[in-house]
């Protein structure tokens, strides 16, 4: 888990207000801390409350500004209206990161259900669908999407005993939207890119070894894919969604930022 540093810095987003969501846990938390950290005001958006609440008091504990926004970005209504809060609040919204997702089933295709797959595809697709929709009218002066896709994305899983099927058309399907809203809004000078992580030790993926039924073994064999050795951690891609975020990246969109541990390119 991150541990936020004790301030907030004069920094590389400031100014900038962004909504970031399942910013309650992982990867997600970890983003909503850092653009804090670098001077951005940041709307933390997740379904559970607890969770969302405590990174806004982290950030607040830094002297940074944040905002509460519960909300299940499958549910398009609830993902109007909060965004309607933040730019009420906020005037405008300049970054954009979608992170919420759910890793999904485990199964052959063959076993799975026709609900199971509308979930993992209303939550790790439609979910960016909604907040892209109601966000980009909203960057009023250019901005900067962010989608979560994953290695999976890009390539297959591991291993016949790792079925991932649905999961991986989920984050494919990330790559192709981030493509198209890059194109579509480059003239309003709105940058959309994808992020693709390898193994990161979150609470995702600290389910995923638990499901295997042996978590230690799991855990080595998945850190063993990394040639760099090991899983990543939350904040080796919130350093990557700071750069996509900040102006830094101005001439970068369309494209696909790959934070494996060289998992990929083996
Ligand atoms: P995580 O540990 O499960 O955290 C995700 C957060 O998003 C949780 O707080 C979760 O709430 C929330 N969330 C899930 N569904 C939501 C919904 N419908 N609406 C609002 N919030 C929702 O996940 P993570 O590992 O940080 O992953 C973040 C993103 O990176 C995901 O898109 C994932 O697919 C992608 N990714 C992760 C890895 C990895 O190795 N960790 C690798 C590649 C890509 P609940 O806990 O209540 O579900």
């Amino acid at each position: 888990m991150t541990t936020a540093s004790s301030s907030v810095s004069s920094g590389r987003v400031t100014g900038k207000v962004a909504f970031v969501t399942g910013a309650g846990r992982g990867i997600g938390r970890a983003t909503a801390i850092m653009l804090a950290q670098h001077g951005a005001k940041v709307a933390v958006a997740d379904r559970d409350a607890d969770v969302a609440q405590e990174v806004v008091d982290t950030i607040e504990s830094m002297g940074g500004a944040a905002a509460l926004a519960v909300v299940d970005v499958a549910d398009e209504d609830g993902v109007r209206q909060v965004i309607g809060e933040v730019v009420d609040r906020w005037n405008r919204i300049d970054v954009l990161v979608n992170c919420a997702g759910l890793a999904g089933i485990q199964k052959p295709i063959h076993e799975v259900t026709t609900a199971e797959y509308d979930r993992v595809m209303d939550v790790n697709v439609r979910g960016i669908f909604h907040t892209t929709k109601y966000a980009i009218p909203a960057m009023t002066n250019g901005g900067s999407v962010i989608n979560f896709s994953s290695i999976y994305g890009l390539v297959g899983g591991a291993s016949a005993e790792s079925p991932y099927s649905v999961y991986q058309a989920s984050k494919g399907a990330v790559l192709g939207m981030s493509r198209g809203d890059a194109m579509m809004y480059a003239s309003q000078g709105i940058r959309v890119n994808s992020i693709c992580p390898g193994f990161i030790d979150t609470p995702m993926v600290a389910g995923f070894l638990e499901r295997t039924g042996d978590a230690a073994a799991a855990r080595t064999a998945a850190a063993a894919l990394h040639p760099l050795g090991d899983l990543g951690e939350p904040d080796d891609i919130a350093y990557g969604v700071l750069y996509l975020a900040s102006d830094e990246s101005k001439f970068v969109t369309g494209t696909a930022l790959v934070i494996d541990g060289g998992m990929t390119a083996a």
